[in-house]
Order: structure tokens, then C-alpha cells, then sequence
């Protein structure tokens, strides 16, 4: 699983990202295997959006490779990659409605109306926003609008997920009933997901495996069994491990 195995659908390596003089990410190398559901956990400030941008293909790397469903993607364009990302904040477009957010990315591509419609129409049934296809953003809640976000990008049908804290700008109940949501959706898809968090919890529910990260570095990459009662230091022990 760790070495550089043909069948990742996911390899960063050696990516090197810095800002100016500051280093954010040094040498980072991370496989993530088809299916896989990865959680990028760590304190605000560690690099883990920088990483998921670089995979994305939102920023560009200093140094090292990027390569996804086994092409290197280093210098590709976000839109040739195969990834659809959902944000933090849910980057709607106010004046479009539901379906017109969901649509536009396929529009702009240049997708036949009919396929794009059967994609919404499936994309909402699943993530039960149907009945909300003709309103704006203006007239959801919050929920329901990471639930639009989320929406956006599986019509892509993309192979690869990329999620940046999408459920910390709700509140608590919200959190675990969208949590349950992409739980699901992951094994309904069987899509590759990266999912970016400083909630342990939302890390030891949702992961296949763990990747926690402090100072952009990952500190230890395992199941969530292993990380939590298995914590190989002071700094996993004390952010995701047991209590003693
Ligand atoms: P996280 O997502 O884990 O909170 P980030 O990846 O956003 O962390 O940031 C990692 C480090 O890189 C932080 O120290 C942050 O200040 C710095 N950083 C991120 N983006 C930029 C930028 N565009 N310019 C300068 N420094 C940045
Ligand atoms: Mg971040």
C-alpha cells in the first residue's frame, strides 16, 4: 500500500510548495489507492488545503509530481484532471438556481442538454434536493446549500472527490447528517474521496484511512483504529489519540 504502487489513483510525490521563503510542504509524498476514502487531519495552518490544491491543480507545485488515475497531471489544468472539489464556502453563483449551478460546469463543457439534465436529475434524487431545483441560494439554508455544492460536483462524474472542510461552516446537527450523506454517497460511487478536516471525529467516522498532519509534514498515515489506539507520537497521540 505505501510504496508506489501502479494501481494508486492518487500519487503525490516528493511535492515540494512554498510561498516566498516559507516552506509549506517539503518532499510530501502520499498513494492513495482507487475507492480509497483518505482524511487529511490536522491543526489550521498544517497545509492541508495547500496539498488538496496542488492535487487539484489550483496551485502549482515548487518541485515533485502529481499523478492521478496513472497520468502524471503536474501541469495539467483543474478541468483536465478528473476531480471535482467541493469548498468550504459553498462558492454558489447567486443569481443562477439549483439546476443552473449544478448545470453550468456540464453547459460550459459543452454536454448535450439531454445528458445533463438525466445527471442533475440523478445527482439531486440522491442528495434529496429535488424539490429544490428552481430556487436560488439566496432561499436555502445553509445545509442545503453544501448540499447544492456537493450536487455541483457529482455531476461531473468525476473518478476523484476533493473536499475542503465542507461541513465546518454548519452547525452541529448538520455536520452528522451530511457526514452520513457522503458516507454514503462514497459507497454508492465507489469514487476516490480526499477529504481535508480538523475534526477528529468527522476523521474517525469517515476515513479509510488517516493522514494527520502537523507542520506539513504527515506525521502518520493508518486506519482510524490504528491511529487512534495506535498513535505513533506526542503529536498523533495528543490530537486524534485516545485519551490515557
Ligand atoms: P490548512 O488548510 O491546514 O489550515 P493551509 O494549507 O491553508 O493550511 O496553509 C498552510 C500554511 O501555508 C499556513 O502557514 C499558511 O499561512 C500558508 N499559506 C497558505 N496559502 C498561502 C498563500 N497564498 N500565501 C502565503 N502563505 C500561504
Ligand atoms: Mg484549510
Amino acid at each position: 500500500m505505501s510504496t508506489r504502487d501502479q494501481r494508486c489513483e492518487v500519487s503525490v510525490r516528493g511535492v515540494d510548495i512554498g510561498f516566498g521563503r516559507v516552506k509549506v510542504l517539503e518532499k510530501l509524498n502520499l498513494d492513495i489507492a482507487q475507492s480509497e476514502f483518505i482524511v487529511l487531519l490536522g491543526p489550521s495552518g498544517c497545509g492541508k488545503s495547500t496539498l488538496l490544491n496542488a492535487i487539484a491543480g489550483l496551485l502549482d507545485v515548487n518541485d515533485g509530481q502529481i499523478w492521478i488515475g496513472g497520468r502524471n497531471v503536474t501541469w495539467e489544468e483543474p478541468k483536465d484532471r478528473g476531480i471535482a472539489m467541493v469548498f468550504q464556502s459553498y462558492a454558489l453563483y447567486p443569481r443562477m438556481t439549483v439546476r443552473g449551478n449544478m448545470s453550468f460546469g456540464l453547459r460550459v463543457a459543452g454536454m448535450p442538454a439531454a445528458e445533463i439534465q438525466k445527471r442533475v436529475t440523478e445527482a439531486a434524487a440522491m442528495l434529496k434536493i429535488t424539490n429544490l431545483l428552481d430556487r436560488r441560494p439566496s432561499e436555502l439554508s445553509g445545509g442545503q446549500r453544501q448540499r447544492v455544492a456537493i450536487g455541483r460536483a457529482l455531476v461531473r462524474d468525476a473518478g476523484v472527490f476533493l473536499f475542503d472542510e465542507p461541513l465546518s461552516n454548519l452547525d452541529a446537527q448538520l455536520r452528522v447528517e451530511l457526514r452520513v450523506e457522503i458516507k454514503r454517497l462514497h459507497q454508492r460511487l465507489s469514487a476516490t474521496m480526499i477529504y481535508v478536516t480538523h475534526d477528529q471525529i468527522e476523521a474517525l467516522t469517515l476515513a479509510d484511512r488517516i493522514a494527520v498532519m502537523q507542520g506539513g509534514v504527515i506525521q502518520q498515515l493508518d486506519t482510524p483504529q490504528k491511529v487512534y489506539r495506535e498513535p505513533i507520537n506526542r503529536f498523533v497521540a495528543s490530537f486524534v489519540g485516545s485519551p490515557s
